[in-house]
């Protein structure tokens, strides 16, 4: 899933491309893509885009008083093409397309969202201000907002009764970053997923703060500049414990190890984060039962 860094490299990505380009067609392709019908997508045809940015993990576009926002989610994804095919896009199962949108012009350029696998997340909003999203409208603040300081991350932090794992991944508490970004701070920060947010002293928040800011940032440099089909490999490879489940830690060369949920993973380094100590995997516990 593409989380704070890589949906920032694409907003400045697409910045570049689209704004002051006409948009020329949307075509919706997987029809349950599409969250809503009022403005409907063709509203945005023959306006001029007037830039991108991000929103937490999300993608907006503005056009003219009217906003394309969109949601990669787990599997879904972004592709430019320099010239767009010039059949109209059929849809079908295998058919990973979701919305094809065409610049005005006439090289045919213009970019696909298209989403992998069955679970169905991406989602596309045509909204007349980005705020009527929902997920928008509810996210925390930016980690990388120059404003956002150690003081406001303690306030979020104060009477916290959830472990850091669930609370950094948590958009309505800091926006944008998810399950890859939050084993990747938590290993910086040298803390146990596990460990409650409302129990760090002092100086462990700074020190999370720290990692959180210092992750991102790190990340975000890495990515600038590349093209969207390059983003997802370059993620993978700054990646030091998040997916390295069995690989040595690059750090201090442990083994990563995972604890597994029903619907996601996490990895973290047991000598950086936990003592040297294993945490404990109910799922897996109860399977060797
Ligand atoms: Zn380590």
């Amino acid at each position: 899933m593409p989380e704070l860094p890589e949906v920032e490299a694409l907003s400045a990505f697409l910045s570049e491309r689209l704004t002051g380009r006409v948009i020329a067609r949307v075509q919706p392709v997987a029809i349950s893509a599409l969250k809503t019908y009022d403005p409907p997508v063709t509203a945005l045809e023959g306006r001029t885009v007037g830039g991108v940015s991000r929103r937490g993990k999300f993608l907006d576009i503005e056009v003219e008083g009217l906003h394309l926002v969109v949601h990669l989610a787990r599997a879904g994804w972004l592709r430019w093409k320099d010239r767009l095919p010039a059949e109209p896009p059929r849809p079908g199962p295998r058919n990973p397309l979701a919305l094809r949108v065409r610049l005005a012009g006439e090289a045919g350029d213009g970019f696909e969202l298209t989403e992998a696998g069955t679970k169905k997340g991406l989602a596309v909003y045509v909204v007349r201000d980005p705020a009527e999203v929902p997920g928008v409208a509810g996210l925390g603040p930016d980690p990388l907002d120059p404003g956002f300081g150690l003081a406001d991350f303690a306030g979020l932090l104060r009477g916290e009764r959830r472990r850091l794992k669930g609370v950094l991944r948590d958009q309505r508490v800091l926006a944008g970053v998810g399950n890859a970004y939050s084993d990747e701070v938590l290993r910086a920060a040298r803390m146990s997923p596990y460990k409650l947010a409302g129990s760090l002293t002092e100086d462990e928040v700074a020190r999370l703060y720290e990692a959180l800011g210092g992750t991102l940032r790190e990340a975000v440099e890495r990515s600038r500049g590349l093209a969207a089909g390059e983003l997802k490999a370059e993620k993978k490879l700054g990646l030091r414990v998040h997916g390295r489940t069995g690989l040595p830690c690059p750090v201090c060369g442990d083994t990563i190890r995972e604890v597994s949920f029903a619907d996601s993973s996490l990895q973290y380094c047991p000598t950086c984060q936990t003592g040297g100590k294993p945490l404990a995997d109910r799922r897996l516990s109860r399977l060797l039962k």
